[in-house]
């Protein structure tokens, strides 16, 4: 059966998008450690971020980088944070988050409840960044 991110690529489930190429995917996490708490995932769907094939693998830190400086532009922070976990979806993922504490790398901490209106209002400032980028 197909990842709940397979499902958001391929459009049958809604999502806050960020950017895509042919191989990679990005879009807002639904339940943000903060603001700008995206994720970016390759198409081609295997579980552990650790059996993607090399080249699969450098070109999502490859994306997962430009996704971070187009984050970092438009969201205030001292960094962005990258983590890897995957222990809910089986679909390899690298986090970006913007950070100005190691505490905000905290994943037990509450998430953020955004409306709909806040998600698509950073949404589109981090797409708009981006594509000036490319
Ligand atoms: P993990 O697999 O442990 O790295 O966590 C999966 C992440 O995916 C969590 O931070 C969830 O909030 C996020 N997530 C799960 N479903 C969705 C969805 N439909 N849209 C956006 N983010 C999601």
């Amino acid at each position: 059966m197909a990842s709940i991110f397979t499902k958001i690529i391929n459009g049958d489930i809604p999502c806050y998008k960020i950017a895509e190429d042919e191989n990679y995917f990005a879009f807002l996490d639904i339940n943000p450690m903060a603001k700008g708490h995206t994720l970016v995932v390759p198409k081609s769907e295997v579980d552990y971020i650790f059996d993607l094939d090399e080249e699969v693998y450098s070109g999502l830190m490859k994306f997962a980088k430009k996704v971070g400086r187009a984050i970092e532009k438009v969201i205030p922070c001292n960094r962005i944070g990258l983590l890897v976990f995957g222990l809910e979806v089986p679909h390899a993922h690298v986090h970006l988050i913007p950070i100005n504490a190691a505490s905000d790398m905290d994943i037990s901490k509450d998430k953020l409840a955004l409306k709909k209106e806040e998600f698509v209002e950073i949404a589109d400032k981090i797409l708009e960044s981006f594509e000036s980028m490319t």
